[in-house]
Order: structure tokens, then sequence, then C-alpha cells
């Protein structure tokens, strides 16, 4: 690109904000940032050694190994045993915090210690032998979500050991159970809201700086994320043998409403966060394709434009409610007509989206009432956050030192997060990705296989969460 047009480029960027942002406070005692670094590479590698995969979780572990850390550098930590009414023993919630002056209201830092489980029969090493090699620290949980977490952890002990003043207080959470029930998460909110009477915002899982071809796309902090809304369709009929086809074979039924629900196509829907994000993203475009990115509203009505952001499956999945057919039962001798047919849907909704609408139109597309639904999972509180506020400041200001051209956008998660049952304090919950990780290791790692993050990237999550903390007072 010309200098001239990135000159450009630039000036389209609001400066406002850095031009009157105030001197962030400093450290009073030098960080031996090359000293932390290792230091953060084997806490890595030494928390993902802990088997934490869910089920059955086994938090505890994971929780005392973090406790022991904080505890020597000087913090007060407790394990909160509130879910284990739910979840069982050995499951806690595990809460300290670094106390500032107060002036402001405090930051959490949020993490959960369980990990899904890992197929070993597809890693090239231990997913829970806390591999470090050709620069990389290998596990479970490397990006989903330990690693986050360390560098949360790092963040806050550079902090405390450097003395830099704070006006906010930062909490630390890490929570069980967050890939199955989010039962940990609950029962913090539900059993210890005075422990979060004071936050105003929280950080966690969520956000997404990609790599593509060796190139930063973006910074992505998630404000806004899909809402699962799980229906099971059970068809009753009457079991017979398979020799002799009767009107009453359950299957076809289940078929033929799902090819309704398979073919249908959900309407195009533009939510605010996602608005900013294609026009943030246009500045990378141009000709035609720029112009439909700066005004997505515009372009879901153009019919190739349509069917151009449509081709991508993320664009797609931001723009709609989606629906997945996933699991499918009938019978399981192929000569027997079974009495019940099934099937599992994953329906996934827009943040704004009224669940009870939304079913109501697919049940008249089925239009049989032979076709039972049943919600499997409810969709959580809807989580839509604002981006005008102190700490989506201090991300574009940390994020712009790194990348002065980057682009630091609102980036919506199609997968669902511990978020909205914070949110439901009213605390303002952003996704931040303290890495920036190649577009195929995310892809291949998170819930996958050979899940990795660079030790270069490890220091960078750190020092990076430290700016954003420091920047945010
Ligand atoms: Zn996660």
């Amino acid at each position: 690109m010309p200098p001239f047009v990135r000159a450009l480029l630039r000036l389209a960027v609001p400066t406002s904000l850095l031009a009157q942002a105030p001197a962030p406070p400093e450290p009073s005692r030098a960080i031996d940032w090359e000293k932390l670094r290792g230091e953060t590479a084997q806490a890595l590698a030494d928390y993902m050694k802990i088997n934490t995969a869910n089920p059955p979780g086994n938090e505890i572990e994971g929780a005392l190994f973090l406790k022991g850390i904080l505890e020597r550098e000087g913090f007060e930590v407790q394990i909160l045993d509130t879910a284990a009414s739910v979840l069982g023993p050995r499951r806690p919630n595990l809460y300290t915090r670094l106390k500032g002056s107060g002036a402001k209201k405090a930051i959490a830092l949020v993490h959960h210690i369980d990990v899904v489980p890992a197929d070993t029969r597809y890693w090239t090493v231990d997913p829970y032998g806390g591999v470090i090699k050709d620069g990389y620290v290998y596990g479970r949980g490397a990006l989903d979500m330990k690693g986050e977490g360390i560098a949360h952890l790092m963040a806050m002990i550079a902090l405390k050991r450097s003395g830099v003043p704070l006006t906010r207080d930062i909490l630390y959470i890490a929570n069980s159970d967050e890939e199955l029930g989010s039962t940990g998460a609950i029962a913090l909110v539900e059993h210890h809201p005075e422990l979060l009477r004071d936050v105003e915002f929280l950080i966690t899982e969520g956000g997404n700086n990609p790599i593509v071809d060796g190139k930063l796309q973006y910074y992505g902090v998630s404000v806004a994320e899909k809402r699962t809304f799980w229906q099971r369709l059970t068809v009753h009929g009457v079991p017979s043998h398979g020799s002799r086809p009767t009107k009453h074979n359950p299957v076809p039924k289940l078929v033929r409403a799902l090819n309704k629900l398979g073919s249908y196509e959900t309407p195009l829907h533009v939510t605010p966060g996602v608005e900013k994000y294609f026009r943030d993203i246009s500045r990378s475009y141009t000709g035609e394709q720029r112009a439909w990115l700066a005004n997505i509203r515009r372009a879901v009505t153009i019919p190739r434009a349509r069917q151009w952001l449509q081709s991508d499956v993320y664009w797609n999945a931001i723009l709609r409610n989606t629906i997945s057919l996933t699991v499918l039962q009938g019978s399981n001798k192929t000569n027997v007509i079974p009495a019940e047919a099934t099937a599992d849907v994953d329906i996934r909704l827009l943040p704004d989206q009224n669940p009870d609408s939304v079913l109501g139109v697919l049940t008249r597309l089925v239009n049989d009432t032979s076709v039972h639904w049943r919600t499997l999972l409810a969709p959580k509180t809807p989580l839509e956050n604002p981006v005008n506020t102190d700490l989506f400041s201090a991300i574009e200001r940390a994020s712009r030192d790194r990348d002065p051209d980057a682009l630091v956008t609102t980036y919506m998660l199609t997968a669902a997060t511990d978020r909205p049952t914070y949110r439901r304090l009213g605390i303002i919950t952003y996704g931040l990705s303290p890495f920036k990780v190649d577009a195929a290791d995310n892809q291949r790692g998170v819930h996958g296989n050979d899940e990795r993050v660079s030790v270069e990237n490890v220091a960078f999550g750190v020092k990076y969460v430290y700016d954003i903390l420091r920047y945010a007072q």
C-alpha cells in the first residue's frame, strides 16, 4: 500500500481517544520481562500437566496449583466450593484480588480451569505432558483457555511485583465446568454476588486476533456472542418388521421435518457490533467489496453481495440465526421399524433474537403436529456490550502500541462462553485474546488436536494484558 494511502487510512482512525489518554500509572520497580517469559511458559506447561478434562473436570488440582503460585506472590486466595451441591466435590472456583485505591471500579480476569477431553490417538505429543518444543507450549488448554488464564495470572503478578499504583482492584477468577454446564460461573454469581459487586469490567475468552499468511488481520474484541438454543425433535410410531412398510414408521416423518429445517434459509440480520466489525474491516478491502462491507445493512439486500458474504462460514454465522442438523437416532437394526425417531438440532441465535418467536417460525415451517419439539439447551442472557468504555479504549491503545496500523474491532463469537452469566450482574464483559494466533492453529487446536501456543505469544500476552490493565486505570 502506498504510504500516502496508509496515511489517509490512519486519519480515518479515531485518534481522539489516543490524544486525550492520560499518562498510565508506571511501575516503581523494574520488571525483568525476559525472566517473566520463562516463568510464564513454565507455569503454563505445569498447568497443562494437570488433567482437568471435563468430564470429570477435577478442577481442584488446577485451583490448588494456581493458589500455590498466587500465595507465593503474597495474594490471599479463596477456593470456593459453592458449586459442590451441583457438581460434587473437587470442582471449585478460585478467587483472589489485587487491591487498588478503589477510586474506580474493579476489573475481573476470568478463565475456566476445565478443558475438553483430548483424544491422544490424534496428538503427536502427550496432551497432558506440558511439552515445550520448537518454541511452542503444547497441551490441552493452550488456547482454550489455560494459556489465557496464565497470561492473566502473570500480568497481575507483574503489576504487583512492580508496584504499579492502581485505581481499580484487579480480580482473578478461575471457574470450573465451563465446557459442559457453566455451573462454576453460575454458582459464583448466585452464591457470591458480594465478591463481584464492585466489578465494572470483565475480561475472558471469546476474542480473536487472527494471523492469516503471516499477517495480523485485526484485534477482535468480542462484545457479543451467539446463543445456543438446542432442540430435540421426536416422532413416535409403531414398531414393526422392516419387511412390511407401514404409515406408522416415525423415521420418514422425521426426515421430512429435517429436510425442511436443513434447507431453510434463515433471514440475514445485522446487529450493531457486527455492523461495526464489517465497517472496520472494510478498510482492508477495495472496490465494491469495500463498499459492501462499509454498508452491510445495504449489502444484505444486494443478491451478489449476499452470496459473497454467505460464502464465508464465519460471516454467514454472525449475520443470521443458524441451524445445524447434528444428532440422528432411528432404529438400531436394519429390519426393525422403531417406536421412535429423534434428531438433535444445534440452533444458534443472534443476541437480539426472541427464542419463542424463532421456535414459532420453525414449528410452522415443519408444520407437522406429530413432530414434538423439546428445548435441550435454553439460551443464556443476551450478550451485547457497549464499546465506548475506558476498557475498550485501553485495549485499542495497547493494541496500537504493538501494531500501529492494526484494526481493533468488535468480534462476535459464534460459540458460547460464561460471559452471559456475569453480564446478568450488569458487568461489561469482553472476550479478549491475549495472543495473536495463526488461524490454522486455532482451527486445528481448539477442541481439536496438537493444541499449542508459542512461547513468544505467551510473553506477548502477559505484557499486553499488563498494559491494558494499566491503561484502564
Ligand atoms: Zn473455553
